[in-house]
């Protein structure tokens, strides 16, 4: 049976504009390979560091669709192939994000791939490899990729108490570009660019950051990542002090314990 689907089914899923990507080392050119051997690539890095903004970027510089799904334990096979729908016309096929993306060539953003069950993973196995397929068993069909079609997926190998990491069989079938933070410079171009701070702030929020990234030797999960440094820019931006912008975008994040909040605290204080 044929998709009911009418149209530039991936018309939602354009990007509009080009997002604001500020390039750290020679990922863009990495990635560009990756796309032309058609091989799928998985981004490492903790959260906040740039791996979605960068997606958006090589999207858009591509010039395809994006597709991005967070992966959850509730997301199934079905929800990213595709289900049978029953409408006042009998049943139609319904294709899901992932068959869309590969139907139609976009580059599908699997985010937090870790988070994902075994049975969505059993499903894009077929596709990060040679073969490039999507078995829709429901509708019996093959799927076979588009050449535009590209998988990528992010994942947080640091997370600690999580027990979890990605399987071999999973991890071997991507390519991989570690992600890290920003060197200073590059990453207080980044947090002036974000808010419209000026780059004096900016480099004064980033030294903070590095003060609480240093700190994940005394039990901190995670330092602040540029995201929460973009954060509390945006708060200045908006009016407030930057001790007190610091305070609720940086410290109150990052830790829930009061030893690490007051050790937080008082990193803020002693910046500004
Ligand atoms: P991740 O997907 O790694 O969790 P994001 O891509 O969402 O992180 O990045 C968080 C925020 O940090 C972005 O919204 C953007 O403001 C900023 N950012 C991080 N790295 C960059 C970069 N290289 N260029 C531009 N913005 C960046």
């Amino acid at each position: 049976m044929p998709s009911t689907v009418e149209g530039d089914p991936l018309a939602g899923w354009r990007l509009a504009q080009a997002p604001f990507y500020r390039p750290v080392a020679g990922e863009v050119r990495a990635f560009e390979a990756a796309a032309a051997a058609r091989l799928p690539v998985l981004l490492t890095g903790p959260t906040g560091c740039g791996k979605t903004r960068f997606v958006e970027h090589m999207a858009w510089r591509l010039g395809r669709p994006l597709v991005t799904l967070a992966c959850h334990e509730d997301l199934t096979a079905g929800d990213l192939a595709g289900r049978w729908l029953l409408d006042a016309d009998g049943t139609r096929w319904q294709d899901g994000p992932l068959a869309l993306a590969a139907r139609h060539g976009a580059i599908c953003y699997l985010d937090e791939l870790v988070e994902a069950r075994s049975d969505a993973l059993v499903v894009i196995h077929p596709l990060a490899d040679s073969r490039r397929v999507l078995p829709l068993e429901r509708r019996g069909e093959l799927l076979q990729a588009h050449p535009d079609f590209l998988l990528v997926a992010s994942y947080n190998p640091g997370y600690r108490g999580l027990h979890k990491a990605l399987k071999p069989s999973t991890r071997q079938r991507f390519t991989t570009l570690a992600f890290g933070y920003p060197d200073p410079d590059t990453e207080t171009a980044i947090v002036a660019g974000e808010s419209g701070v000026d780059p004096l702030l900016a480099g004064r929020l980033v030294a903070l950051g590095l003060r609480t990234r240093r700190l994940q030797a005394d039990g901190l999960e995670e330092g602040a990542s540029t995201r929460l440094l973009v954060h509390a820019a945006r708060l200045v931006q908006a009016g407030l002090p930057a001790r007190a912008a610091c305070l609720q975008a940086v410290a109150a994040p990052l830790a829930d314990d009061p030893d690490l909040q007051a050790v937080l605290a008082d990193l803020v204080h002693a910046a500004f």
